[in-house]
């Protein structure tokens, strides 16, 4: 017999995970429930802005890494759709954390690790739907062990990723297309990369798509392709194909070597955050992470906003089950607080990739400039992160 939680959360991806060790170390009983057992791959970039790692220390994810699981980045290269190219070496403005690639299959465990020491359950099941008194939810249908069952919750968080069962079964609003990413990925080894610096291409036909190389050291790359769900479908482009057609371009053929090879190639939508209306409260239910459309819309970072959106949940978790409250009102306040806290970068990151779609031209002027003036490169980039500022020292 299952017994009655009081958070059941449906995804153990970093936002479940976060949201399950902060609840949990509070005392609550808390299930979290996927539907893979772990370790397992989560098809991604791997990788973490400092903002992202800073977030992983205070979840003690690096307790249950290993020195050889993180690769730390210390330049970021952008390569416009005109080949202008920037080299862009960085301080973190986060002490002691800095920019850093980690498998996911690493990471995921290591967040799964860290929250069930905090005494959070995990069960291996796959949510169907979700169960309810009224209109409020009050648990999830699963299978487990391919049986039909019911696990009741005081609450339930939806943290399962872009194709969230937990949203549709609330009836979540459908996206337009054009806040979505199509995006796919692979682990290169036999391709030039520079040590410690990661490349963003954005490509010329589908903007602002990009190209990402995220190198590990000895010529061994998480590369991938990111392209706006809406130009991807009016176009009918075939993922894979466009991928490897953009590798023939001289730009990345030239640094293809004889034993170039590509594992693990594999397609996943993004969901990006916007000031499109969406509900991500409800009454007994709240939505995180890819389920609740949290990505940053220009660079496709999910991981920092999926954790953040995890905390900021569980917070307000707390609060309502120490008040015994559960309505989409109460529970309003989590939508809030993470649109104070995210919306700043969210907001102009939009307006950035409104810029690129509508206006590329200026992006290339934006380049030409800052590539001749220290000032306007600073200004570029300081404007595009919170998380980095650029090292005058080290150009
Ligand atoms: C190709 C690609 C590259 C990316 N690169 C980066 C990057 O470099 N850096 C970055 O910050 N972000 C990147 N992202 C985005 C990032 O991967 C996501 O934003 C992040 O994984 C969101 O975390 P999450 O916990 O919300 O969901 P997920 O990580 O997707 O976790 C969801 C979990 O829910 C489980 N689940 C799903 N359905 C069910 C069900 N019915 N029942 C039970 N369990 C279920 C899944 O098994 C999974 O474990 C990339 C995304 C893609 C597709």
């Amino acid at each position: 017999m299952l017994k009655k939680y009081d958070v059941i959360i449906v995804g153990a991806g970093p936002a479940g995970c976060a949201a399950a060790k902060t609840i949990a170390e509070k005392g609550h009983n808390v299930l979290i429930i996927d539907r893979q057992t772990f370790p397992r791959d989560k098809v991604c970039g791997d990788g973490l802005t400092p903002g992202a790692t800073k977030l992983l220390q205070q979840l003690d994810a690096f307790s249950f890494l290993n020195s050889e699981d993180v690769y730390p980045i210390q330049a970021i290269r952008f390569v416009t759709p005109k080949l202008q190219s920037l080299d862009v070496p960085f301080k973190s403005k986060h002490e002691d954390a800095g920019f850093l690639i980690i498998k996911r299959k690493k990471l995921d465990h290591a967040l799964l690790q860290s929250a069930q020491k905090s005494d959070a359950d995990f069960l291996l099941a796959e949510a169907t739907g979700l169960l309810f008194n009224e209109q409020q939810v009050c648990g999830v249908k699963v299978k487990l062990n391919g049986q039909k069952r019911e696990l009741k919750a005081r609450l339930v968080i939806g943290a399962d990723g872009a194709s969230s069962v937990v949203a549709r079964s609330l009836k979540a609003a459908k996206i337009p297309d054009k806040h979505r990413f199509l995006a796919i990925r692979g682990y290169v080894k036999g391709f030039k990369t520079t040590d410690h610096l990661v490349e963003f291409i954005w490509t010329a036909d589908l903007k602002p798509g990009y190209f990402w190389i995220f190198p590990t050291g000895n010529n061994k790359a998480n590369i991938g392709l990111g392209l706006p769900a809406d130009l991807y479908k009016k176009n009918k482009i075939d993922l894979k194909q466009h991928f490897y057609q953009l590798l023939e371009q001289p730009f990345f053929k030239e640094r293809v070597l004889p034993e170039m090879e590509i594992d693990q190639l594999r397609a996943w939508p993004i969901p990006l955050a916007g000031l499109f209306k969406t509900q991500r409260v409800f009454d007994g239910a709240m939505l995180i992470g890819d389920a609740g459309y949290w990505v940053d819309p220009l660079s496709g970072e999910g991981i920092h906003n999926a954790l953040k959106t995890g905390i900021i949940s569980a917070e307000v978790a707390l609060k309502a089950l120490q008040a015994n409250q559960f309505s989409a009102d109460f529970l309003q306040k989590y939508e809030q607080r993470a649109w104070q806290q995210l919306g700043p970068t969210i907001k102009r990151s939009l307006a950035f990739v409104q810029g690129m779609r509508y206006l590329p031209w200026l992006l290339e002027l934006y380049f030409f400039f800052a590539r001749h003036s220290q000032s306007v490169f600073q200004r570029f980039f300081s404007n595009l992160s919170h998380d980095f500022e650029f090292d005058f020292n080290r150009q």
